[in-house]
């Protein structure tokens, strides 16, 4: 795919566009979850800011910030809220605004709420979650129509280097987004994805619509759901069980390469780190970094995601091709990997990615 700017190959300020889903999470601690029909007195409720959209441009936001003060690259949002939305205008808003994400794009629809996750913590079993999300605006209005998508992205001050991608959105709409930014209508609408398929669509990804992606970011389970996927397998079938379901990730990660032309393939492993590849040839493991207590896990993923578009998004906007960041792959996901360690010590969701000048 080459050099993002086919204009010019000056260096331009990097931008990074989240085209993703927005929630509020609503987190219930209680001491064990209620019967059908009864009433119970929980410990606590927080209600705090979340979807993976929102998370990995808090990210991208957080990463960017040199000191706090100065910003190096522009992160702008694209999702979708419930119009008139309290929780939209005192919660999320400031906490991605303070995060220097540009909210301008995002849409305050008249369909749909915003989307939600009610998050039961039962006290009693260890703290196990039981999650209902109800995707709200998330599935409505724009964001179930590429071409508004597109327009708005087009509409853009700046053109961006790095538009990143999950799963909480439709899944035509992704797959319409895939095709347009991976193929590009015309040469000047080519941008570098980062797909994260965060959850994989029951449905799959279509080899069509991940042919030419940038990179692609998978944990474990993801990146067996994906590989079945582009086999034109089910993502998950117990009774049809393949010998792809028990690949280690340097034997998944030339499916991706080989079949769908992905450059990057980046599967992160928890607390034993992440695996890198690329088309052209770089290819290592990079091991976790020691906590000294796991408290939270929640959006761990998102900020690996955030902070690896960052340093992308800075490489390609000195007009270099994306090939070439082979040099730089290691350390960028070093950088990734401390900071999504950095977020499992602290609870919650936005709040806990953490900004780059505390990772000195
Ligand atoms: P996962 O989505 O669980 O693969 O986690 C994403 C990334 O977060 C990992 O690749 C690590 O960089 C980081 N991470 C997750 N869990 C831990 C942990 N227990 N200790 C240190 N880093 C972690």
């Amino acid at each position: 795919m080459g050099i993002k700017d086919p204009m010019t190959s000056k260096p331009t300020r990097p931008h990074i566009c989240v085209i993703g889903s927005l929630n509020i999470d609503f987190v219930t601690s209680t001491p064990r979850c209620p019967g059908a029909g009864e009433t119970l007195t929980a410990t606590s409720l927080t209600v705090t800011a979340g979807g993976k959209g929102g998370n990995q441009a808090t990210a991208c936001g957080r990463a960017s910030f040199t000191n706090n003060e100065t910003q190096d690259a522009t992160v702008t949002m694209i999702g979708a809220v419930g119009d008139n939305d309290v929780y939209y205008s005192t919660l999320l808003k400031p906490a991605l605004e303070k995060s220097g994400v540009s909210t301008a794009d995002i849409e305050e629809s008249t369909e749909a709420q915003t989307g939600s996750a009610t998050i039961i913590v039962e006290d009693a079993v260890g703290g196990e979650n039981r999650i209902l999300v109800v995707p709200g605006a998330n599935h409505a209005g724009m964001m179930g129509d590429v071409v508004s998508i597109v327009d708005v992205v087009k509409k853009q001050e700046v053109r961006p280097g790095v538009v990143v991608l999950q799963g909480e959105i439709p899944r035509k709409t992704t797959l319409g987004l895939l095709e347009y930014f991976n193929g590009g209508v015309s040469v000047e609408d080519r941008v570098h994805v980062v797909f994260n398929p965060a959850p994989v669509y029951p449905g799959g990804i279509s080899l069509a619509a991940l042919k030419h992606t940038s990179v692609l970011i998978m944990n474990e389970t993801e990146a067996v759901q994906m590989s079945r996927s582009i086999a034109g397998l089910p993502v998950s079938d117990s009774t049809q069980p393949t010998e792809l379901d028990d690949l280690q990730p340097e034997e998944l990660a030339p499916h991706f390469h080989d079949t769908a032309d992905v450059q990057i393939v980046l599967i992160t492993l928890g607390a034993k780190g992440v695996y890198y590849s690329t088309r052209t040839g770089r290819r290592g493991s990079v091991p976790g970094v020691r906590v000294p207590k796991v408290v939270d896990t929640t959006a761990a993923g998102d900020t690996f995601v955030g902070y690896f578009s960052t340093a992308l998004a800075r490489f390609l906007a000195k007009g270099e091709p994306l090939e070439t960041f082979d040099i730089e792959i290691e350390s960028a996901v070093k950088k990734a990997n401390a900071a999504a360690a950095r977020c499992v010590v602290a609870r919650g969701a936005m709040q806990s990615i953490p900004f780059a000048y505390d990772l000195e």
